[in-house]
């Protein structure tokens, strides 16, 4: 067993605060890593806070993981010392049932989060705010050598989040896509749409962040707290990306889809949102959900970032910023995501 520093919560109405969390000894297809850098995503924030629920307390957060390989198991052949990986919002599954078999292991009934999630040996795993973790090999992502590990932290959740949904619907050159949320997964959706070859709009409240919409690849940018904007858009988009934290008044996204369109929730407020079936049946339109990614899918998705260019937009933190950040965050004051340094955790 390794004690290693770490941050987390003791319960969801207290700061999160330095303390330790244990990593297994080294099975032999498991890999000891050294983290390099951690991102925060708004899933962390919702998670601490008890916003989804209750927990095993305390919880270290953190599933954007990047850093190197330490150690690995006798058995391990896919990586070695010295290696730079990333693990993401998954470290185990069932293996066996039609989503592992599919690839599609964030679907499996029996998955293992890398935070909260009760492992194979009876103790809660505990996330990526921290100096080092212990993954089985297959939960492991390779790094690509030109995506510094600072940037890639963030794609093992808000770039496959996006990534896969895009995939899924088959966005490319022509689509016409709008991102609805223009924060870490927001951007992350434009971005990747951007190097597809779709036409990308963002909706976001103001027009604040126009200029970097733009530079990200976006060819147009909205506010939505402008009632102009929806008589504009009006059935223009063939799929809308919605990445927000909070509900939003579905009927009014659902009316800028064109004709057989989806809107694809990934944001994960954590009451209902109602929808009047009129604003599906009229235009043939789909409501639908997407969670993360399959690890395959994830690889893919880190390969593409590399050869194309696409890294996410970041502002490095020490472990003594994190409950700044995340008020930062929920201020909508991010561009476009915190990623802590793991050195500050001592
Ligand atoms: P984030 O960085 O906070 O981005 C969310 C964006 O939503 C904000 O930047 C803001 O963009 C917009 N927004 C926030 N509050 C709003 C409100 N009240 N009304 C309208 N717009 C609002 O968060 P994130 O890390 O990208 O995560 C976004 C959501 O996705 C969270 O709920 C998270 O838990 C979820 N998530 C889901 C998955 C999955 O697999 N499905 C994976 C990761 C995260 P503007 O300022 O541009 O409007
Ligand atoms: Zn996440």
């Amino acid at each position: 067993m390794l004690t290693v520093p770490a941050y987390g919560a003791s319960d969801p109405s207290q700061p999160l605060h330095p303390l330790t969390v244990e990593r297994r000894d080294l099975g032999p297809h498991d890999v000891l890593i050294e983290i390099g850098f951690s991102g925060i995503c708004h899933s962390d924030i919702h998670t601490v806070r008890g916003e989804w629920g209750a927990r095993d307390w305390p919880i270290t957060p953190g599933h954007e993981i990047a850093g190197t390989v330490s150690a690995v198991g006798a058995e391990v052949s896919r990586f070695s010392v010295g290696d730079r990986v990333g693990v993401g919002c998954m470290v185990g599954s069932c293996g066996t049932c039609v989503a592992c078999t599919a690839g599609q292991e964030q679907y499996c009934k029996d998955v293992v989060f890398t935070y909260g999630s009760t492992d194979a040996d009876g103790t809660t795993t505990q996330g990526g705010y921290s100096t080092h973790v212990v993954v089985t090999e297959s939960f492991v992502l390779a790094i690509p050598d030109s995506l510094p590990l600072d940037a890639a932290a963030p794609l093992l959740c808000a770039g496959i989040t996006s990534y896969s949904p895009l995939r899924h619907w088959k966005v490319g050159a022509g689509s016409r896509v709008a991102v609805v949320g223009f924060g870490g997964l927001g951007h992350m959706g434009v971005k990747l749409a951007s190097a597809m070859g779709a036409d990308v709009t963002v909706l976001s409240q103001s027009l604040a962040k126009k200029d970097d919409s733009l530079a990200f690849g976006a060819q147009a940018h909205h506010a939505t707290a402008d009632p102009a904007t929806f008589a504009a858009l009006d059935s223009s988009f063939d799929l809308i990306l919605n990445t927000v934290s909070a509900p939003l008044d579905m009927d009014a996204y659902l009316g800028l889809l064109a004709l057989d369109g989806t809107l694809v929730s990934v944001g994960l407020p954590p009451r209902p949102i109602s929808v009047s079936a009129f604003s599906l049946v009229g235009a043939r339109r789909s409501w639908a959900g997407s969670n993360i990614g399959g690890i395959a899918e994830t690889q893919e998705m880190l390969d593409f970032c590399g050869e194309h260019g696409v890294r996410p937009e970041i502002e490095l933190v020490g472990a003594a910023d994190i409950n700044t950040a995340y008020e930062r965050v929920l201020a909508s004051d991010v561009r476009y995501r915190f990623v802590i340094d793991a050195a500050t955790f001592v």
